[in-house]
């Protein structure tokens, strides 16, 4: 196996031009400003709301840089262009916070469209999808708490479970693997008992529904246990996506503006350490269990690869996927993939002013104060020094 170096930014950018990597560095040195960030954040909300054209701002920077197009078509160009380097890529419907029912029925519609798609393309090996895209927030609330429903929640609730067994049984014909994306902790366990269900009726002869575990949240080790074990017994094939969780903040502003137990783990070296465990038992699971390891994380991504030679599973098994988001962490996706590790990126599309919310949190996820930035920066100076070293 060849050894994997996540320094190495020439393969890191090998799809990148020169210009690419300009732009890619003026657009992360200014997020790198949190100021820039602090005002521009509101100033586009305001805009937005008001319905005042930002697609001229919004468009041709971070939106290029983060997102893959305004529709599935768009977004062709880049899939390919991403494949030349052997990796793959899942689209992401990314238009979030509708409610009525018929935004509800367009995304069904865009989503059945995107499953096909994927379906039909060697390219794209997983479709995905947003689950609140898909129900009412107070029924998936109530669902998942401890009040009795009454009648009308428990038929938005039936509601929600026909439109996910929809796309969970298109995604079994088209054979193609489908993941359920997970919010926020207050909605998820009507999420989980659902997807649950839906494995247990489409994961007989593989995995084809995937379910996301959050490992911000203190509870989900005992969780994926449990889910493992009920997979073993009733005999079907869990697909295990993992995340840290990106909603910390308001999950923990919630938990203390209402007076529950915070659901967030205590301290970051306790969402690394039930991470990094559950890449670890589900590889000691993985007879029955496959892994997406959804992280823009060095240890993580070098750990399962670390994980698998003990385990003696090979690089390219198509039970463990590797996954970055589009236009981040370049350099974990393509030195992975060059060591023949399965990798896809998660590229999002929609409306501009539909993924704004999406775009908001990679922002502010790379401005300096959470760190991000330094590293993606440094990475990009590195190449560019490279290359210009290399002319002379
Ligand atoms: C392919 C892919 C798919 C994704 N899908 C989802 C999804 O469905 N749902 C979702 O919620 N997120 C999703 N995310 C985002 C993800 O949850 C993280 O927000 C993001 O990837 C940063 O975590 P990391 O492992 O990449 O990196 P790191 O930068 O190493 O970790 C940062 C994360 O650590 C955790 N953390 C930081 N500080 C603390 C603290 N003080 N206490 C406890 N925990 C802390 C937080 O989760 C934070 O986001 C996805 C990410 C990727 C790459």
């Amino acid at each position: 196996m060849k050894e994997i170096n996540f320094e190495d930014t020439k393969t890191a950018f090998r799809i990148k031009s020169n210009r690419d990597l300009r732009r890619a560095y003026i657009l992360f040195k200014l997020i790198s400003y949190p100021i820039l960030v602090k005002i521009g954040n509101p100033v586009i909300h305001v805009f937005s709301a008001l319905r005042i054209p930002i697609g001229w701002i919004v468009k041709p920077t971070a939106f290029k840089h983060f997102v893959g197009g305004e529709t599935l078509e768009d977004c062709q160009p880049a899939v390919e262009k991403i494949k030349t380097a052997n990796v793959y890529s899942i689209l992401d419907y990314s238009v979030e916070g509708k409610e009525t029912e018929k935004a509800i029925n367009a995304a069904l519609e865009e989503t059945l469209h995107a499953v096909k798609n994927a379906g039909s393309n060697p390219d794209i090996p997983f479709a995905v999808f947003k689950p609140t895209a898909f129900g009412s927030h107070k029924a998936l609330e109530v669902l998942s708490g401890n009040t009795t429903p009454d009648e009308s929640i428990i038929e938005e609730g039936e509601k929600f479970r026909k439109r996910i067994d929809t796309l969970c049984k298109t995604a079994f014909e088209n054979d193609v693997p489908i993941m359920i994306d997970a919010e926020d902790t207050y909605i998820q366990h009507f999420i989980d008992k659902v997807v649950i269900e839906m494995m247990q009726q489409y994961n007989r002869e593989k995995c084809i529904v995937f379910n996301t575990y959050q490992m911000y949240r203190h509870d989900r080790i005992a969780i994926l246990e449990a889910d493992i074990k009920k997979a073993r017994e009733e005999k079907f094939f869990l697909g295990a996506k993992f995340v840290r969780g990106a909603y910390m903040e308001r999950e923990r502003a919630r938990a203390a503006k209402m007076g529950y137990e915070d659901p967030i783990q205590p301290d970051r070296e306790s969402t690394d350490r039930d991470y990094n465990l559950a890449l670890k038992i589900s590889m000691e699971n993985l007879d029955v269990v496959s892994i997406f390891n959804g992280t823009h994380n060095e240890y993580s991504s070098m750990y399962l690869t670390e994980l698998m030679a003990e385990h003696g599973v090979d690089p390219a098994d198509n039970r463990i996927w590797f996954s970055q988001l589009y236009g981040m962490s370049e350099h974990i996706s393509y030195n992975l993939s060059d060591a023949g590790f399965n990798v896809a990126k998660y590229v999002p599309y929609g409306p501009v002013r539909f993924v704004l919310p999406y775009l908001m949190r990679r922002v502010e996820e790379n401005t300096s104060v959470k760190g991000q930035t330094g590293r993606e920066l440094a990475l990009i100076k590195k190449e560019r020094q490279r290359r210009k070293a290399n002319e002379s």
